[in-house]
Parts: structure tokens; C-alpha cells; sequence
């Protein structure tokens, strides 16, 4: 069965077609930039790998583009849509009545649009990644993995914030949670690797988005997410955890319209409001060289997660491992070596070389002795989505 997995994003589009159940990956890729005369496409076989920068306006546009690529004579991997048998979409905020995999219909996309207030930056592009899917994929059943699904699990004391009950009950505002796609493949991955199923974790996700989950027995039971995907870490534009009162005296006593608010906690905060940049790369070298905003801004971010381990080993009242992934978790040994300096009181210790070395493979980083082990696990959020497609199909 081939099964194509599309991540629409706010001006992006990854791509993964996968031949299922063997997990085999026939062609990957990304388009970037969707909106500018300069967006860049990327596609990825067994034997080609191409990059071309073109226009590209639209997300309807970038579809076309990926569709005319899998279909290209001397590179494509299909002879014809009708060969894709179905497409998993990510979407970002499923809110309280989705949490598994759901075949698309009317009344799924319908809902998807009433969450748009809640995950403002992700589920507009999501609906229209699966729009446009429908129109050029007419045959291939279209289905929906939702972001929300794996926190499902989180305890009532997890999810309520403590104000009035109306709230909760007739107004959905809880804690939903994020990046439950990534959490949930790390964390069977660290149970396999662990050879235990009832297994104490806390799962690190640090990409452009960053959180942590508390992982029980297999079971998402805290996160740092909450009711938007804007608690919790310092991320790459985002501020992650703030005081609320903040909002009011910006609104109140400095004259910010709360659009304005919204736009600068969203797009403006993070490690991008610390430093001037949001890649960490360039944040990491701007800190070798001295930058006193970059080194603050790295204390702050890994002095956070520090913090939400804590918590969480408390919460679990204990702890078997902890896993870093995505792009700065798999990548950034400076950033592991932050997190995980100064914690012998949690019983782990980080082994410095095993730090430095670099493997698409899950890795373990601890030095021996360490009770608690650190995992480095690349997360493959498409291979979950194409895990969970194939599964409600058979
Ligand atoms: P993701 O959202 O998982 O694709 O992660 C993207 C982020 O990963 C980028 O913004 C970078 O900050 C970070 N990243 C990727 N590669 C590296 C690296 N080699 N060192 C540090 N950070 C990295």
C-alpha cells in the first residue's frame, strides 16, 4: 500500500511517501517558502536528489509541484495519482472530540475550521493541505492524525487549569497538549531500546517547537503544551512559559493592541526575541564567539527544560530515561550537555564523548554508572502517521 504523508505548515509542505507496511521510503522532500518568487523544493529518491528554487504562491501550487515530481518520467516514483491508495495529514489541534485517527469527511474538515482560534499558526494550513490533496488525490482515502491524540491519556489534575468549572465543562478550555506524534514514536522506540513497557520517560522535543512529556507506562500523563501550542519552553519564536498578567499590563498599561500581543508572544519571543536569531546554529556560534544575549539565551532555554524534569520526575516519583529529539534535541550535543549538566541529585551523567558522536540511529549517551539513561532517539513523526494510516485501513 503507498501511503503519502503531508505535513502542510504555515509556509511549508513535508512530504513522505512510504510503502506500507514495510516502512519502506520511496521519495521524501520538503517545499519551503510557499508565498515568495523564491520558495525551494526539494525531492528525494533511491537515485535522485534534486533542489530548484522556484515561484511558488500557493499551497495549491506546492501540491502541484510535488505532484508533478512523483510523476516526472525520469524520476518519479508513480505512473498516475490513482496509485497512491491514501494520504495521512498531519493536523496540529484536534480538540476534545478527536483523538484518533479519523477518516476524513465533511464534518472532520468542519471541525478542523472551528479549532482554528485554538492553534492559530498550524490548523489553517493543515485544512488546506487536505483540500488541495482531495482535489488532485480524488481516489486515495484521505486521513487525519492529529497532534492532540497521544495526550488524550493526560490525568483530569493534568489538563484542568484551576479556574471556574464552567470553563472546563462547557467551554473546552483545558490542556491539550502537542508534538504527540514525535512523543509517542520516541517513546515506544525508548521502550523497545529499554526492552520494558512500564518504563518511567520524559520525551524532550526540541524544534522549531519545542516541549516535554511526562511518559508513563507508555502513557502521555503530563505536558508542557497546554491549551494553545505556546506553553512551556523557550522556543525558536515563541516564549513559552509566561506570566499572564504580562498580557494585561501590555495591553493596559503600555497601549499594545492584543493582536499585537499575540503576534509578538508568537512570532517575535523565544530564542528569536533573546538574540536577534532563531536558528540555534547561528545562536550557538554567535555564543562561541562571545555573544553575551546568545549565552543567556541557551542558560534560560536549558535551565527550563531542567526545570520541567524536576517536575516531572516528581510527578512520576521517579525516572527511567530521558529522550532528546527533533532538531536541535538530535542535533545540538552543546544544548544536551546544558540540559543535563549539574543533575547527578536525578542520578544522571552524561558520558562526554558519547555526547559528541552523531548516528540516525537511537542512541545511548549516559556514561555507565548513570541510574537514569539519556537517549538520543530521531523522531520520524511521517513513519507514526503512516503507522497509524495503514493501521485503521487493514
Ligand atoms: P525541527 O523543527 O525538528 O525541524 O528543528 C529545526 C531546528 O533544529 C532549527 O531551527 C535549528 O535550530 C535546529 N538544528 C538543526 N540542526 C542543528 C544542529 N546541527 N545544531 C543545532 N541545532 C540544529
Amino acid at each position: 500500500m503507498k501511503i503519502l504523508i503531508i505535513n502542510s505548515g504555515s509556509s511549508s509542505i513535508k512530504y513522505q511517501l512510504l510503502e506500507m507496511p514495510s516502512a519502506k521510503i520511496i521519495c521524501l522532500g520538503t517545499i519551503e517558502r510557499i508565498a515568495s518568487t523564491e520558495a525551494i523544493s526539494t525531492y528525494k529518491t533511491d537515485t535522485h536528489k534534486v533542489e530548484k528554487t522556484y515561484e511558488i504562491a500557493t499551497h495549491k501550487a506546492g501540491l502541484e509541484r510535488i505532484t508533478s515530481l512523483l510523476l516526472d518520467a525520469e524520476m518519479g516514483v508513480i505512473n498516475s495519482t490513482e496509485d497512491i491508495d491514501a494520504i495521512g495529514h498531519r493536523v496540529v489541534h484536534g480538540g476534545k472530540d478527536y483523538v484518533d485517527t479519523t477518516l476524513i469527511n465533511e464534518e472532520v474538515k468542519k471541525k478542523i475550521k472551528s479549532l482554528f482560534p485554538l492553534a492559530p499558526l498550524h490548523n489553517p494550513a493543515n485544512l488546506e493541505g487536505i483540500l488541495m490533496a482531495e482535489e488532485i488525490f480524488e481516489s486515495a482515502k484521505q486521513i487525519v492524525v492529529f497532534d492532540t491524540a497521544f495526550h488524550g491519556t493526560l490525568p483530569i489534575k493534568a489538563k484542568k487549569y484551576a479556574v471556574p468549572n464552567v470553563l472546563f465543562n462547557e467551554k473546552r478550555i483545558q490542556a491539550y497538549g502537542f508534538h504527540g506524534t514525535s512523543h509517542k514514536y520516541v517513546s515506544e522506540k525508548a521502550n523497545e531500546y529499554l526492552g520494558n513497557q512500564n518504563t518511567k520517560l520524559i520525551s524532550i522535543h526540541l524544534g522549531n517547537g519545542c516541549s516535554i512529556t511526562a511518559i508513563k507506562d507508555g502513557k502521555s500523563v503530563d505536558h508542557s503544551m497546554g491549551f494553545a501550542p505556546s506553553n512551556g519552553l523557550v522556543m525558536g519564536t515563541r516564549s513559552g512559559d509566561i506570566d499572564h498578567a504580562i498580557i494585561f499590563y501590555m495591553v493596559k498599561t503600555l497601549g499594545y493592541e492584543l493582536d499585537e500581543v499575540s503576534e509578538l508572544l508568537n512570532k517575535e519571543s523565544g530564542m528569536l526575541g533573546l538574540t536577534g536569531y532563531n536558528d540555534l546554529r547561528d545562536i550557538e556560534e554567535e555564543a562561541g564567539k562571545g555573544n553575551k544575549d546568545c549565552i543567556i539565551a541557551l542558560e534560560m532555554n536549558a535551565y527550563r527544560i531542567k526545570k520541567y524534569i524536576g517536575a516531572y520526575t516528581a510527578s512520576m516519583n521517579g525516572l527511567d530515561a530521558i529522550i532528546f529529539t527533533a532538531g536541535i534535541g538530535e542535533n545540538s550535543s552543546l544544548m544536551r550537555q546544558l540540559v543535563c549538566k549539574d543533575m547527578e541529585y536525578f542520578n544522571f551523567h552524561l558520558d562526554d564523548s558519547k555526547n559528541e558522536l552523531r548516528s540516525k540511529n537511537t542512541r545511548e549517551i549516559n556514561t555507565t554508572n548513570s541510574k537514569v539513561k539519556i537517549l538520543v532517539i530521531p523522531t520520524n513523526e511521517e513513519l507514526e502517521i503512516a503507522k497509524q494510516v495503514y493501521a485503521l485501513l487493514n
